[in-house]
């Protein structure tokens, strides 16, 4: 099959959350398939061109429209990893996607709305028809309503569109004069059917656009699709989506091997095998890299565990839990590392707070900022990590963390529901356990929780090692995902009998 992606991040060229390493990982799995695979991306001001090769300028002059007028734009390509990427340099005199970050501008939606146009021209003057054009998040979706709208019409023929919600907590919400700008009457898409927003019917809803236009949609774990059509987890969505349940799916997200491999880590002191069966090397090395680390950071070693927290601090990764398990944890002589990034404004002075409280603590070290190389040594050096999201639609912080020997300390939520099982859930064979999770997030279960991982880890050292073994040998690879958004594809396709696939 002929697949493009579409997104706003894609790693190793940009990333902010997961979301990158997800359309990279599964772009990359169904090229191995033996799919032909490209996916399209703004050409931001911060792209990683070293992890980019043979770029060359593609196309010179693709023109793309806003208000009532005509903008230029280039197109470069190049490869990463056998897909080929395609870069769509705006040559706006708003310079859309030199902001120095990919979200959080004044005008995201104006940026965004401006390069699904853009793409959705150059999809149609390349007259390749892609069988699947997949798309992901509110930045993408417009494209769905985009194509079949206009460009359907203008001759433009492709298989299916796909849209993968990765949070659904993110929408896109906008005027109608916006969609306007980019040629599809805003107001006409102001309905209940097709973009009203659901809480605000005065305005449109990029996302829901995608929902409704898209042959198929799916989200990231099986847990938060059924999360995702109840209104408490929906956040205002749930309806479209429950409207929308038969041709909507939960597939789990995977990670990518070769990246997160503590055999072949560059970025580790001590590199070490993932086999379960020798557990013992494992467990020696994990101790030889937070020695390593220890000493690094000028840390002291702790009787109790090294815990880890890995996240970006934003409202939906529980920040107030976190702190109070520094505050918690640092009280029962185990060590927190915390490797923080994006904090949002809301909780800025909370982390400011807590760095000053601890500075010069001989167990707790902070870095408030986005480290690839630093967070791969900590999954190393780490025993446990922490993640108290209020909602996590996948999670890839906790499949990296078994994946490196760490056992995941979990709030039960979404991905995490489907990928950590507690240590001492009756239901569950013994050998299938691998982590702590607690039901409710709140201060008394998180004390609870960190109190029953710390004590394992003192007193019942061979349920530990259980625990990191069984972490160890579960499959995390991209191929199940790969397999399962394949049938979806071909499912979408099988309702198409005049379109021939690729
Ligand atoms: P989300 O996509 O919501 O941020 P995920 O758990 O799905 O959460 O993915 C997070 C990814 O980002 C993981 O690869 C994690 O290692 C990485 N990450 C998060 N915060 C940081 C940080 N401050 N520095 C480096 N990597 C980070």
């Amino acid at each position: 099959m002929y697949i493009v992606h579409i997104a706003s991040e894609f790693a190793p060229l940009v990333k902010v959350g997961g979301l990158g390493d997800v359309v990279h990982g599964l772009a990359k799995e169904q090229a191995l398939m033996g799919h032909d695979v490209e996916l399209i991306l703004p050409k931001y001001d911060i792209i990683q061109y070293q992890n980019i090769k043979n770029l060359t300028l593609e196309m010179s002059d693709l023109w793309s429209f806003e208000d009532s007028s005509r903008y230029h734009n280039a197109v470069f390509c190049g490869i990463v990893d056998n897909i080929k990427v395609h870069l769509i340099e705006a040559h706006h005199n708003h310079y859309y996607f030199n902001r120095g970050k990919v979200y959080g501008a004044p005008d995201d939606i104006e940026r965004f709305l401006y390069f699904c146009r853009a793409v959705s021209e150059f999809l149609h003057l390349q007259k390749r028809k892609p069988d699947i054009i997949h798309i992901h998040d509110w930045p993408t979706a417009p494209i769905a309503p985009i194509i079949k709208h206009i460009y359907k019409d203008l001759g433009f023929s492709y298989g299916s569109i796909i849209l993968t919600i990765h949070n659904i907590e993110h929408q896109g919400k906008c005027s109608p004069a916006n969609l306007s700008r980019i040629g599809l009457r805003g107001e006409d898409f102001r309905t209940e059917e097709r973009l009203a927003d659901p809480k605000d019917p005065s305005i449109l809803n990029l996302l829901k656009g995608g929902i409704v236009y898209s042959d198929a949609f799916a989200t990231v774990s099986p847990t938060y699709a059924k999360e995702i059509m109840t209104p408490s987890s929906g956040f205002g969505l749930d309806g479209a989506v429950r409207r929308f349940e038969d041709k909507f799916s939960g597939i789990l997200n995977g990670i990518e091997l070769d990246c997160w491999n503590p055999a072949s880590d560059k970025s580790l002191f001590f590199p070490y095998p993932t086999n379960a069966t020798y557990i013992e090397t494992i467990l020696r090395s994990k101790e030889a890299n937070k020695e390593a680390l220890f000493n690094k950071l000028e840390m002291q070693p702790t009787k109790g565990p090294l815990i880890a927290c890995i996240s970006r601090l934003v409202k939906q990764k529980g920040p107030k839990f976190i702190i109070h398990a520094i505050d918690y944890v640092l009280k029962q002589n185990a060590a927190f590392i915390l490797l923080g990034s994006s904090i949002d404004h809301e909780f800025e002075n909370d982390f400011k707070e807590l760095t000053s409280r601890y500075k010069n603590h001989p167990h707790f070290f902070a870095k408030l900022s986005f480290d690839e190389e630093f967070s791969h040594s900590l999954y190393a050096a780490a025993d446990a990590i922490f993640m108290p999201s209020l909602f996590e639609p996948c999670g890839l912080t906790q499949m990296i963390a078994m994946r490196y020997g760490t056992v995941p300390i979990v709030h039960k939520t979404g991905g995490l529901t489907d990928t950590v099982t507690d240590i001492d859930n009756p239901k569950i064979p013994l050998i299938l356990r691998n982590g702590f999770t607690f039901e409710n997030p709140d201060p008394t279960s998180v004390e609870r929780v960190l109190k029953r991982a710390i004590s394992c880890y003192l007193t019942e050292k061979k349920r530990w090692r259980q625990l990191v073994q069984t972490g160890l040998a579960i499959d995390f690879s991209w191929k199940k995902s790969a397999l399962s958004y394949e049938s979806v594809y071909l499912e979408t396709l099988k309702k198409k009998p005049d379109f021939k696939v690729a």
